[in-house]
């Protein structure tokens, strides 16, 4: 008689409101220890699933975050692989975006879901949302399809009812409950009564490695374990230059001449068109002989870039800026760190900016 399969998750917790509670004399909130919010969710025994949790180092308000910190998550992940059929990570919202896209670039081949989430009010309040986000993002770890694959074997965000691929994802809210938007890629599944499944949406491995194969993508650095491929070293020599009407040269040049700098994300107007004043040209074409990395990305939530639509975007294509597509801001920095850590040729690095290596982009 063939036995029920009992799912095994990993709650991964590593800070967040989710996991805080209020320091009585300054009313700051501050980071507090797991067993408190495994105190705070009793109902975590009537999944009947193997739950097991740990807690990664010295729990952080995720403004902390740094690059060391999605390895050590990526570690861990790595490290419990074989073990367990899906992971939830708990984590603080203000940079949860990026932590979920860095993952999805970390984490080569996953086929097990890894479920980001974390709270706007902690776990120990009375009307927390931390509690519905934790439950069903456990459910959402555990799901499998009919032929018992993972449903969702993605980095995403759950978050107010609503799977987002995680590299899709921003934080849009301070205050409500409904934190998270994926503006240019629908839910991946939406909580109601049930978990509804957008099943046709969901990238499975295969055909993640079938783009990256296409695009001469080799893994060259990181760690390979039970078919996942983990990559462990991102290069934050980035920077971001916002446009708006009446930038210096000054400003352009502070942010250019900054040591060591090996990738600039320009976050241009509507479809990603920049001012044509011949000195800001200049700098581009400047940067791009420098051999560093230019990419643009609209300051719209909505839509694409589409280098060369207008004229104004045309010259930062012939100076050399990439194409950044509909990316957010969160999966350009780690894409680019990402990359850049692989230390890539120029020429491979134009061809994986322009390749949805996990989803990240639409290309039409
Ligand atoms: N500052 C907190 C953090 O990101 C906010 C939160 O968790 O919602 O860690």
């Amino acid at each position: 008689m063939k036995t029920k399969h009992i799912p095994s998750i990993l709650i991964i917790y590593t800070g967040g409101t989710i996991g805080m509670r209020e320091n009585h004399k300054t009313h700051a909130l501050e980071a507090f220890d797991w067993s408190h919010l495994e105190s705070s969710v009793p109902e975590l025994s009537q999944f009947g699933f193997n739950i097991d949790a740990i807690t990664l180092g010295e729990p952080i308000d995720s403004s902390d975050m740094e690059p060391h910190d999605w390895v050590r998550m990526a570690e861990a992940i790595e490290e419990n692989y074989d073990r367990y059929d899906g992971f939830v990570l708990l984590h603080g919202t203000d940079t949860m975006a990026f932590t979920a896209s860095a993952l999805s670039f970390m984490l080569e081949n996953l086929d097990k879901p890894v479920i980001i989430t974390g709270s706007q009010l902690p776990i120990g309040q009375l009307r927390t949302d931390g509690k519905e986000n934790l439950l069903t993002s456990i459910e959402i770890a555990a799901a499998r399809t009919v032929k018992g694959q993972p449903m969702v074997p993605e980095v995403c965000i759950f978050f107010e009812n609503e799977l987002l691929r995680g590299n899709r994802t921003t934080k849009i809210n301070s205050e409500g409950f409904n934190a998270f938007r994926s503006y240019n890629c629908p839910a991946l599944a939406k909580a109601g009564i049930h978990i509804d499944y957008a099943k046709d949406r969901i990238l499975y491995p295969a055909e993640r490695s079938e783009n990256v194969r296409q695009n001469l993508f080799h893994t060259m650095y990181g760690s390979k374990h039970d078919g996942l491929y983990v990559h462990k070293t991102m290069d934050s020599h980035i920077a971001i230059l916002t446009l708006f009407p009446g930038i210096t040269e000054e400003v352009v040049d502070a942010v250019f001449s900054t040591p060591g700098l090996r990738g600039v994300i320009l976050q241009t107007f509507g479809s990603g068109n920049a001012p044509q004043k011949p000195w800001f040209i200049k700098r581009l074409k400047d940067l791009h002989e420098r051999g560093i990395a230019m990419v643009n990305i609209t300051q719209c939530h909505y839509g694409t870039v589409e280098m060369g639509r207008y004229e104004t975007s045309l010259q930062l294509l012939e100076a050399g800026v990439i194409n950044g597509y509909d990316s957010t801001l969160e999966c350009v920095v780690t894409k680019l760190m990402f990359l850049l850590g692989a230390n890539y040729s120029p020429e491979q690095l134009l061809l994986l900016m322009n390749t949805s290596i996990a989803g990240e982009i639409t290309l039409k």
